[in-house]
């Protein structure tokens, strides 16, 4: 799913011949990007924890002046689930406020030609309309369940578009729904709820469990997309969008936890039944993005969740280790 697919005529940036920074690299959606950029006439550069520590603004100013990226891909985050958001508040807010503000600005410093930002669409407010228009920004209370993870993203847009309007950078932000692929987090206590059920599926199989549990009702719906989507996503909007507003990225597909639950299982092999354990936090009811600012910029590329919940387990059925991280 990795190979380049976007082939679109006339960009308005081009990333041949530049230098460009998959800031991030070691996570799910750095990772993806930097496999998506590969076939890109273009040389990618990675920075580890030991070369810059990104919430450090010394440490990474000292990286970008030594590499001097042209653009900037900026994955780099502290993320996690439901449950982890709810845990880690001064972390989630925090260290995203401080890699945002600091590659941003060096990024500035630097005169770095284009910055893509990602997000997540958990910085709409809760009480949104759904599909969720872009426009539904700062418009109500968010959600409370992802608040400290969601204000720091609202702070890194608005950055984008301060750069933008002060200093004439061509940075622009991209907000990716509920992303699951190859390098997610399975750790149960602190993962999305789509790597969690794959891992409790299989493991449920495995040990040969009559069920498996499932946090809260069931019934919230949420839209899901591969990483490797997002991934070709972001170089499409880097060579052929460059404004003020942030855009949505999603498959413009939803499903309720039940019905993923239920699909997970078939892809798993995992007959048994689910309990639904109503002590677990439901979060937001719903949380379906309007992507059709992507689609009219010209790319509709979302593969359906079916396949990319069996591309995702046969990944894991060859390196099984993965769910134990
Ligand atoms: P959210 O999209 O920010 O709410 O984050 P999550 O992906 O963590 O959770 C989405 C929904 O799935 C919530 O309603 C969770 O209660 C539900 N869910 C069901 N089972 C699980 C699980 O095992 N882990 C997680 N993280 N969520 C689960």
């Amino acid at each position: 799913m990795s190979t380049a697919r976007t082939d679109m005529s006339d960009p308005v940036f081009q990333l041949d011949g530049k230098s460009v920074w998959g800031a991030g690299h070691r996570g799910m959606v750095g990772s993806a990007l930097v496999r998506r950029l590969q076939p890109e006439k273009c040389t990618v550069l990675t920075a580890d924890r030991d070369d810059a520590d990104l919430t450090r603004q010394e440490e990474v100013e000292g990286w970008m002046n030594a590499s001097r990226p042209q653009v900037v891909f900026l994955a780099a985050a502290k993320v996690g689930g439901i449950q982890a958001n709810a845990s880690y508040p001064a972390q989630f807010l925090y260290e995203n406020l401080m890699i945002e503000a600091n590659i941003i600005h060096a990024a500035f410093q630097t005169g770095v030609e284009k910055l893509v930002f990602l997000g997540s669409t958990c910085i709409y407010p809760k009480r949104a309309p759904q599909p969720i228009p872009e426009e539904a920004l700062l418009t109500g209370p968010l959600e409370p369940t992802n608040e400290w993870y969601a204000i720091a993203k609202i702070a890194g847009i608005k950055l984008c578009q301060a750069y933008r309007k002060q200093h004439g950078c061509d940075f622009i932000a991209a907000q990716p729904t509920n992303l699951y692929g190859p390098g997610d987090n399975h750790d149960l206590e602190t993962s999305h709820v789509l790597p969690a059920l794959l891992r409790k599926a299989h493991e449920a199989k495995v040990s040969g469990a009559k069920a498996m549990t499932v946090w809260g009702s069931g019934s919230p719906l949420r839209e899901f997309l591969h990483v490797d989507d997002l991934a070709d996503a972001a170089v499409f909007l880097a060579k052929h969008y460059s404004g003020d507003g942030h855009i949505n990225v999603g498959s413009g597909e939803e499903v309720s936890i039940r019905e993923l639950a239920e699909t997970i299982c078939k892809v798993v092999g995992f007959d048994g039944a689910l309990q639904f354990d109503a002590s677990k936090p439901d979060g937001t009811p719903r949380k379906l993005a309007d992507v059709s600012k992507l689609r009219e910029l010209g790319w509709n590329e979302a593969g359906d969740l079916m396949s990319g919940l069996r591309s995702t387990y046969d990944g894991l059925l060859a390196d099984p280790g993965q769910m134990a991280k």
